[in-house]
């Protein structure tokens, strides 16, 4: 059977490995000259209840693209304000470690091949074939949307404070296309507290070595350094943010740096002016996104109606996976939703039975109540993250955060699902 992948950030990525497992010849196409997405500026991994969700899928077998992470870590089980035993991937290696075990599954990887076009069938539900930009037609069984939410240009005009010249080169490479869009379905957009549509991505990077020798040094030993702001120095950009775990009071207090082979800096954007006054940061230089001194991408302004098992409403081989599946922030829930959106590909094709998660486990609860929590207005409003924010606070009151590790496979293997994906 043939499956094509539409974008190949970590949920297409995990999609396609998942597929490609289950047997099907997978095609993965992708806008740029790289893989990742925004994974190309992220890092951060096993933050909080992200620990519990890896390790669920671990227990699965669903951990490839989790493994190919772990060949590239600068960082283990640190500390930063409410995050725990975090782990940090190095942004520069990563994608190659991907890349690798993608294509020893087999997976056909298509790069600058942006998808403008889809055709369906008579009735409008089932999506026979796509077309690129180069007019490539890539026919299939199925298809699964991973084209994420971020930008494309005239979003981050609209909703932001216009381009910032990020990683997703939107100006070379073309915006991001939705397919369910492409499809004819109409998509959701997350509001704001205060009306507004979408969210600020979070963090910027620097390259270290604009950055002092004490702040690299502090960097390289510990992956953390937190430098307190002098209260004029202050930026509060808190509420925009799209990860709402670092919408935390330490975050608008202190700059907070971590080493992903850049500096990360925890904020959305920040002036270079001011940045210039703060001891350390005087020949600072922003790598991502350029313009970090304005603004960054704007985010979760597509996003599609679709099951627990992440087949896409309304179309009938379509299956979503990653943000376009919902309010979900981060690589990790990324993985996690292209791992059973390319599994149950599979199993739809075949005729078998889709796969849930069951709500006992955190990833089950995290697609289920997110679907749930889009329905509703204040629903729409929120960020939805394993690592912070209201989907960790109801992953403790539930008692389904956890880094027992035994406890965890054990779950697992009494719900039936030990190895299910390996
Ligand atoms: C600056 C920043 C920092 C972040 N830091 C972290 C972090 O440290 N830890 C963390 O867990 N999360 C982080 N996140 C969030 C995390 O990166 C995302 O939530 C997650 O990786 C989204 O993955 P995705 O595959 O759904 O979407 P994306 O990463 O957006 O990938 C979608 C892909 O689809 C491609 N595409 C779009 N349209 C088409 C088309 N028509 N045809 C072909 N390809 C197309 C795009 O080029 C892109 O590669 C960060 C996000 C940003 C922006």
């Amino acid at each position: 059977m043939k499956i094509v992948i539409v974008g190949g950030g970590w949920a297409g990525c995990a999609a396609s490995a998942q597929a490609a497992k289950n047997g099907a010849s997978v095609t993965l196409l992708e806008r740029t000259d790289s893989l990742l997405g925004t994974g190309l500026v992220g890092g951060i991994i096993r933050n909080n209840g992200r620990f519990t969700a890896t390790e669920e899928m671990a227990a699965m077998g669903g951990d490839d693209m989790f493994r190919a992470m772990d060949t590239c870590l600068r960082h283990k089980c640190i500390s930063f304000p409410g995050h725990q035993h975090a782990d940090l991937y190095d942004i520069i290696k990563t994608p190659v470690a991907v890349e690798q075990r993608l294509l020893q599954l087999g997976v056909s990887i298509h790069r600058q091949s942006r998808v403008a076009s889809a055709d369906l069938s008579g009735d409008n539900t089932t999506i026979l074939s796509v077309r690129d930009d180069n007019g490539n037609c890539y026919e299939a069984d199925g298809f699964i949307d991973a084209t994420g939410t971020a930008g494309p240009m005239n979003n981050c005009r609209q909703y932001g404070n216009g381009c910032a010249m990020c990683v997703l080169r939107c100006p070379s490479f073309g915006g991001r296309i939705s397919l369910c869009g492409l499809t004819g379905l109409t998509e959701l957009k997350a509001e704001a507290h205060d009306g507004s549509y979408g969210a600020m991505s979070g963090s910027c990077k620097l390259f270290k070595e604009s950055l002092s020798p004490e702040i690299i040094k502090a960097l390289d030993e510990n992956g953390v350094a937190v430098i307190p702001l002098p209260r004029e120095l202050r930026e509060n950009h808190l509420s925009i943010k799209a990860c709402q775990q670092y919408a935390l009071d330490e975050f608008a207090e202190n700059i907070i740096l971590l080493d992903t082979g850049h500096a990360k800096m925890m904020t959305p954007y920040y002036p270079l002016e001011k940045l210039h006054q703060i001891p350390g940061f005087e020949c600072a230089r922003y790598e991502d996104p350029y313009a970090g001194g304005k603004g960054n991408s704007m985010r979760y302004l597509a996003m599609c109606r679709r099951s627990n098992s992440l087949k896409v409403d309304q179309r009938a081989n379509l299956f979503c996976a990653g943000e376009k599946a919902g309010l979900l922030v981060g690589h990790t829930e990324a993985i996690v939703t292209g791992v059973l959106a390319g599994h149950n590909m599979v199993q739809f094709l075949s005729g078998r039975p889709l796969l849930e998660f069951p709500r006992e486990l955190a990833v089950g609860e995290a697609i289920a109540w997110v679907r749930e929590q889009m329905e509703t207005p204040e629903g729409l409003r929120e960020k939805y993250t394993f690592s912070g924010s209201c989907l960790f606070r109801r992953m403790n009151d539930l008692g389904l955060y956890s880094i027992d590790k035994g406890y965890i496979h054990k779950k697992v293997e009494d719900l039936g699902l030990a190895g299910i994906f390996a």
